[in-house]
């Protein structure tokens, strides 16, 4: 199973990391194993600088997409459900600086809290409300509105170089706000009406 994910989706997000806007998707990886379940704690690896939060659409699919249409991609999503794309920002900044990939920065164990899966139905993916919070402040709110590249393009895109699989996973990007997060804090991820997502932080 692979979950493909995609850089600077969000204008404002791409800015609020000293970045320009993206020609084109900045694709990259997470391993399955940086999966972690609603409820289980995000434990800090020691040494690393700064993790950071971001809330992203998650989408899986129900079948096999090889050079894709934006219509028939978005037809072979299954189910959607909110994620939190955890990033070792230090090491993602030193790596960006000496141009070298973002492997670790984004694969440690545990790095990628997912809510529940919920059937896709059809329903509209860039008319969606995105909303973190760390403790009772509210730290990251957006729309999938503002997605450079909507569900559909990203899939097409994808499609267009590697095959995606049935139970492959999409995470689409997130929206401004991100921060760090520290031991004894509590992070509650929402895409409204679909999913919520709730983890503690430990050191
Ligand atoms: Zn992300």
């Amino acid at each position: 199973m692979k979950i493909l994910c995609v850089g600077r989706n969000y204008a404002k997000h791409a800015r609020e990391l000293g970045n320009a806007a993206p020609q084109a998707p900045i694709w990259f990886w997470k391993p399955e194993s940086s999966i972690l379940a609603d409820g289980a704690p995000i434990t800090l690896p020691a040494n690393i600088g700064a993790v950071h939060h971001e809330v992203e659409l998650a989408v899986r699919l129900g079948r096999r997409l090889r050079k894709a249409s934006p219509a028939d991609a978005l037809r072979a999503v299954d189910a959607i459900t909110v994620a939190n794309d955890l990033t070792a920002r230090d090491l993602q900044e030193a790596a960006k600086k000496a141009g070298l990939p973002w492997a670790q920065a984004k694969g440690y164990d545990g790095f990628l809290p997912l809510g529940t899966w919920v059937p896709y139905d059809g329903r509209d993916l860039q008319n969606l409300q995105l909303k973190l919070w760390v403790g009772g402040a509210l730290r990251q709110e957006g729309t999938t509105r503002d997605m450079t590249w909507g569900v559909a393009d990203l899939l097409a895109h994808a499609s267009s170089w590697t095959t995606l699989e049935p139970g492959d996973i999409l995470l689409t990007g997130t929206p401004d706000g991100v921060g760090p997060l520290v031991a004894g804090q509590d992070v509650r991820c929402e895409v409204v009406g679909v999913a919520t997502l709730r983890n503690p932080v430990v050191g």
